[in-house]
């Protein structure tokens, strides 16, 4: 329902501080109705990443961060740094810890993602993916989405993040925004949508900035990939015009959500 992604590059900031970002910034879209939420770092381990989620308020993920204080390390600083958060409403597959986002490729967290809307062509996907050996621990139409980049990845391993991105938005139909982090691209943090919205904001030595408008690739594209900071965001043509008023619709209601 929203999605939150926060990525820092000009000062190091601690492990808690950026905890407190992606918390605030859910509370901000609290709104919009929601029934789950969670949030992915970097780990006190670089190369592990922190995955915590939980049904109901985001109080509650607030409190159990706070539990979990010790392993996360929250004094480590750390200078690049890529997190995401997301409160669920769930369309697909109950409310429960396993079912909200981020969703995730495999147990070793490779891909992550949030994602507001639904994908509306999921089960093919994720027979396609069953059958090339995937398994899944959720009932959400979003995990064929971390599935499907990490498939991607293995399929082309010099692609760059955001071109595993343009793979996966290919294959999907339906509504999104969705923001992606992955261990493999430390640092770094992809956001795109197609019907659903999404906002970014900029902030450079202290101000908020449009200079950097660079780094938003999609039809405005400048081609100044040069210039390319660590976040990247671009907008996908609109598809069809059915999937926009999927985009709006939410067929299951709380008690309706298909098992
Ligand atoms: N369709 C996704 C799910 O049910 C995302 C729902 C949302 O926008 O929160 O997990």
């Amino acid at each position: 329902c929203g999605i939150f992604g926060y990525i820092n590059y000009l000062t190091p900031k601690s492990r808690k501080e950026i905890l407190e970002l992606l918390v605030n910034g859910l509370k901000r879209l609290e709104y919009r109705g929601y029934d789950s939420a969670g949030v992915a770092i970097d780990g006190a381990d670089s190369k592990n990443m922190a995955l915590i989620k939980k049904t109901g308020k985001v109080k509650q993920l607030e409190e159990e961060i706070a539990s979990r204080s010790v392993d996360l390390d929250m004094d480590g600083t750390i200078d690049i740094h890529c997190g995401i958060a997301h409160t669920r409403w769930a369309t697909h597959g109950v409310p429960s810890e396993i079912n909200s986002h981020p969703q995730r490729s495999d147990t070793e967290n490779g891909f992550m993602v949030v994602h507001n809307g639904i994908v509306t062509n999921y089960k093919e996907v994720k027979t396609f993916l069953q059958n090339k050996g995937y398994f899944f621990e959720s009932d959400t139409d979003t995990e064929i989405i971390a599935k499907l980049i990490y498939h991607f990845h293995k399929l082309h391993p010099t692609y760059s993040f955001r071109e595993l991105v343009e793979q996966v938005v290919q294959q999907i139909e339906g509504a999104f925004a969705l923001c992606f982090k992955s261990k493999h691209f430390p640092g770094e943090c992809v956001a795109t949508r197609r019907g659903s919205p999404l906002l970014v904001g900029i902030k450079t030595k202290n101000r908020l900035s449009t200079d950097y408008v660079p780094i938003l690739y999609g039809k405005d594209d400048t081609s100044s990939k040069q210039d390319a900071k660590p976040l990247k965001v671009y907008e996908v043509p609109e598809k069809k015009e059915s999937d926009k008023s999927h985009a709006e619709h939410r067929p299951h209601g709380r008690s309706e959500v298909p098992v």
